[in-house]
């Protein structure tokens, strides 16, 4: 081939190159964009089911906002609620972040159903929650605690009693004082309510782990003050009446953050006490079941787009209420997921599993209601499944059509593959580098590694900075290498290395196309990979701009060190 027609080849390598940096620019907003945007296709008015005999007048709910189950081990007023209650732990959705976590735990619904994905949500929630069930049944649904309470409940609230929030950075002593006005406040709402749905949120928890780490001195004081708190609202409770309930609404990570899928953030503690809880520790269940067993406990009608379960076996009651509150529950997940079906395009499959268990439940069966609950999160889990890999069908031959065109350009070298091995090696060698920043300082592909909303600019701007750098270390790299080569061989080296990095970039971006899309319009994909996703993607942006840079760059050092050292080029080039 005439040298100019391989010239323009790998000029347009190159363009191509940095046409692949601008694009992934554009899809790390779309994909960010469709994961806090995202909107729920699920939330469908359904009808409510009936009210059962209510078991607790009252309701009394303790959020204790990032309080990791290791640290609420420490904690002597809940381990004294443990002893004489239920004990135990539950599973948080991801994104497991505050307001995502807040909205479970109030509906049942997980993130893909109620739509709340990110603390960036515009209230008021959508998806049926306790607070409406509560007021609508005539109770007062009460939120006591940080603003977003309102914001995300507003509408359904008796009453909202919010405390002011300072900075996230203020010293420890400011958000103690918040604690303490949540405290006063709720010591007054428990005067003044002797009835319904209680809940009490404590902030300065999360503040003390965002600002001093998840396994810090800083928190595990604010966690013991907190604990004197509940220790003294107990005080206040006739649990012949009242059933109180402590969860958290996820974890964090030893250095502070929260968001990702690590099992300190996901796995937060759930204790119960009053006359209907049977004492005892149990296995581990979901977050989703805190709202059902809360509606199980007021006797009230589930939330309609709940998808936990009331915790039967942890409620003291005859078999005949518990068959009918078990029955009521089936109901109502059936209705559910037979509009979930709809909704996916599927045919409904929930009632039909219902007929098949309705006369157990009906009498009460033990462990009937527990059967069917795994029969139909099973199906559902396999209906979900089955559309995704339905369109997975559908992006493959796209997906791996754009991971062979690019390919062509190895035919330019079919009798000398082996002049690849160079510049392949100095491609390895900017993954290398780019890990090492990464992998090295402590990260992980998770939302968690970013601790506070201020710095997720920042950090992605980093790990665009690292791309960046490592790529043009490692592209330097290669031309001193190939310092004694002939102008020709240096660029084309070079444009090779540039080819090999962002054809190794795109393939695990295709990869993710293939398996999740671009944008999510009827799921939250996968987010540990999903956020390997989006580094790619930041990856390629320098990395494709850069390529213009590097390759006549690669040209300028070898002429520069052979004019230096007065070397004619190898071969004479
Ligand atoms: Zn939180």
């Amino acid at each position: 081939m005439a040298r100019a027609a391989k010239i323009l080849i790998l000029v347009l390598i190159l363009l191509l190159l940095a046409g692949a940096g601008y694009a992934s620019q554009k899809l790390t907003l779309i994909g960010w964009n469709s994961v806090v945007e995202y909107k729920s296709q699920y939330l469908a008015q359904l009808p409510r089911g009936s009210s059962s005999e209510p078991l607790a007048l009252r309701v009394v709910l303790i959020v204790v906002d990032g309080l990791r189950l290791d640290v609420s081990r420490k904690l002597p007023n809940l381990n004294e609620l443990r002893k004489d209650g239920a004990d135990l732990a539950v599973k948080v959705g991801q994104p497991s972040l505050s307001y995502p976590g807040w909205t479970v735990i109030s509906s049942g619904a997980w993130q893909e159903i109620s739509g709340v994905t990110t603390n960036w949500y515009k209230g008021p929630v959508q998806a049926d929650n306790l607070f409406k069930v509560a007021s609508d049944s005539g109770l007062p649904a009460v939120a006591i605690g940080s603003p977003g309470w309102k914001k995300l409940f507003g509408p359904y609230l008796t009453e909202a009693m919010t405390v002011e929030e300072p900075p996230e950075e203020a010293p420890p002593e400011e958000w103690a004082k918040v604690d303490e006005e949540t405290y006063r406040l709720a010591s007054e709402a428990l005067d003044k309510f002797s009835s319904g749905f209680i809940l009490i949120h404590f902030v300065g928890t999360d503040a003390m782990a965002h600002n001093y780490g998840g396994a810090s001195r800083e928190l595990l004081d604010e966690a013991l003050r907190v604990d004197g708190f509940i220790g003294k609202l107990v005080q206040k409770l006739d649990f012949e009446k009242d059933v109180i309930i402590v969860t958290a609404d996820h974890g964090h990570i030893d250095r502070g953050g929260h968001g990702g899928w690590e099992e300190v953030v996901l796995k937060v503690p759930l204790v119960l006490k009053g006359k209907p809880i049977r004492k005892g520790l149990y296995t581990e269940q979901t977050q989703a079941d805190i709202a059902p067993t809360v509606a199980a406990l007021l006797g009230i009608p589930y939330p309609v787009h709940s998808q936990g379960r009331p915790l039967l076996e942890l409620i003291e009651a005859s078999a005949e209420i518990k068959g009918r509150k078990g029955l009521n529950a089936a109901l109502q997940l059936a209705g559910f997921y037979d509009s979930y079906a709809k909704a996916l395009g599927s045919s409904p499959f929930a009632s039909g599993i219902l007929s098949k268990y309705r006369e157990k439940l009906a009498s009460g069966e033990e462990g009937s209601f527990e059967q069917f609950y795994r029969e139909l999160q099973a199906k559902a889990a396999a209906v979900r499944s089955a559309r995704l890999w339905r369109e997975r069908l559908a992006r493959l031959p796209i997906a791996l059509l754009l991971a062979l065109v690019p390919l062509l350009y190895l035919l330019n070298y079919r009798k000398r593959l082996r002049s690849l091995l160079i510049p392949l090696a100095f491609a390895l060698l900017y993954f290398a580098f780019y890990n090492a920043l990464f992998f090295g300082r402590g990260y992980n592909w998770s939302l968690s590694a970013f601790n506070t909303e201020a710095q997720i600019k920042a950090f992605f701007n980093e790990r665009l900075l690292d791309a960046a750098i490592s790529f043009v270390v490692a592209g330097l790299l290669l031309a001193l290498f190939s310092w004694k080569k002939p102008v020709f061989e240096a660029f084309e080296r070079a444009v090779s290395y540039a080819f090999f990095t962002g054809y190794w970039i795109l393939l695990q971006v295709l990869a993710f196309y293939w398996l999740y899309n671009y944008r999510f319009s009827w799921y939250i994909p996968d987010l540990k990979l999903g956020f390997k996703y989006y580094l790619d993607l930041l990856q390629m942006v320098p990395v494709g701009f850069l390529s213009l840079i590097v390759a006549p760059l690669a040209i300028l050092i070898g002429m520069g060190i052979r004019r230096w050292r007065k070397i004619p080029a190898e071969g004479g080039g």
